[in-house]
């Protein structure tokens, strides 16, 4: 249809009321539709169903002969800490293996450096006026809400496509308030970029105010690839270690998107002096984690190879209906010039930028029509996006059949948007 800021008076007002129409007639189908949250669809599910049987009657010790049944372990089963040491970039030693949710580890070690300092704080981070974490956008609702939680102030940096401005993040980073920085350094939630190996030397190596600056570098998606290629990024413990900050950097993952959602294994890496600190708080909130569950994933996925062929089911899943957006959106606004989206090489998500100003109105079009959207501004800190343009699709846990029926409505919600604001602006 071409772009819409070069229609006429005459044609935008045809094309509204085309588009209008067509858009009526969706809603008038009365679907029940929702692509907001980042959940595993239940066929993901079920490829790791086999674990539900697992350990088997019988099978509950560990390599070393222990009794998985009772309590202990707090650091996790070595053999656990083996299957996942590749995957987190540590050796196992440096690996701590908790119950069943990454975000709750991320909770913890916040709400621990704000009592009690991490290794090298010259206070708790409460006692400091007004600390600040650094947060690149758009990124994770819930990292965001941490930090409003505990009143940690956010400070927004925009996100390249290769990583976060580190222009930006280096001036921030000087401030002695800024204690910490949101990374989701692969596949990020919800830009689907990849951090560069550039931007994740900068990030090692800069120079910080806090002598007790921690990058909370949540690596949610290291194996979550959509395309054949398994691609890798830098090694952050490595590089800080070599850099001379070996104690910047906690790495956390989970199993959350690899089993089982609900009941998978949530995994902290970082250097020895953070291992040691994690576990002296760990081990006053808990006597120990489910071991049999680490024996369970240990019986299931068995190692690297098996880990990265399951991740290939995923992949088998995932990728039509990725593509299925992706086609959708093409489709309807291919060269309108109304909006921009990506097309992830993993995650879990896909970002869409609309017209500025509009992402709240194709919020409220696509709710109106039956179809569930994150809510706009969720991406950014405070839930303020200043642009009023960002969405964030998740379509991995509706069917195929309904991923292509919700993209192709979001597709006549943005277009409509972007029609009904082209008009008021031209007055
Ligand atoms: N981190 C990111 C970036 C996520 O997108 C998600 C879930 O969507 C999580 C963490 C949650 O992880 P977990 O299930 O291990 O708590």
């Amino acid at each position: 249809m071409g772009a819409i800021v070069e229609l006429s008076a005459a044609d935008l007002e045809q094309r509204l009321a085309r588009v209008r129409a067509e858009y009526e007639r969706f809603r008038a189908r009365g679907l029940k539709l929702d692509m907001t949250r980042g959940k595993p669809a239940p066929d993901q599910l079920d490829l790791a169903s086999g674990m539900l049987a697992l350990p088997g009657n019988g099978d509950h010790f560990t390599e070393a002969g222990e009794d998985a049944r009772n309590y202990g372990g707090l650091q996790g089963l070595p053999e656990v800490r083996a299957l996942f040491s590749k995957m987190m970039g540590a050796s196992p030693d440096r690996i701590v293996v908790g119950d069943n949710s990454s975000l709750a580890l991320m909770h913890d070690c916040v709400v621990w450096a704000l009592l009690k300092g991490v290794p090298g704080s010259p206070r708790p981070w409460s006692r400091e006026a007004a600390p600040a974490f650094i947060c690149p956008v758009p990124g994770y609702d819930r990292h965001f809400a941490i930090c409003e939680e505990f009143g940690i102030r956010m400070l927004p940096v925009p996100l390249t496509g290769a990583g976060p401005d580190m222009d930006a993040v280096e001036a921030l980073a000087a401030d002695p308030a800024v204690k910490g920085m949101w990374c989701v350094p692969k596949y990020s939630n919800p830009s689907g970029e990849i951090y560069s190996e550039a931007a994740i030397r900068r990030l090692a190596s800069m120079p910080t105010g806090a002598p007790d600056f921690r990058l909370f570098w949540d690596n949610a998606y290291s194996v979550h690839h959509l395309t054949e290629e398994r691609r890798q990024i830098a090694d952050i413990l490595d590089l800080c270690r070599e850099a001379g900050h070996p104690d910047r950097a906690f790495v956390f993952a989970s199993t959350s998107k690899i089993t089982l959602a609900g009941a998978g294994l949530a995994l902290f890496a970082a250097s020895e002096a953070n291992v040691r600190w994690y576990l002296a708080r760990a081990g006053k909130r808990t006597i120990g984690p489910d071991k049999l569950n680490q024996i369970r994933h240990v019986r299931f996925l068995r190692d690297d190879a098996g880990l990265q062929r399951h991740m290939d089911g995923h992949r088998r899943l995932l990728a039509p209906k990725f593509a299925a957006v992706d086609e959708a959106l093409s489709a309807r606004l291919g060269d309108t010039g109304v909006a921009r989206w990506t097309k992830p090489a993993g995650g879990y998500f896909i970002t869409v930028d609309a017209m500025d100003g509009t992402a709240q109105r194709v919020v409220e079009l696509a709710r109106e029509a039956g179809m569930a959207l994150t809510p706009a501004g969720a991406t950014s800190p405070y839930g303020r996006d200043a642009h009023d343009r960002t969405l964030r699709l998740a379509p991995t846990f509706p069917s195929l059949d309904e991923v292509r029926l919700a993209s192709e409505g979001i597709a006549l919600c943005i277009l409509l948007a972007g029609l009904e604001r082209a008009r008021a602006g031209r007055g």
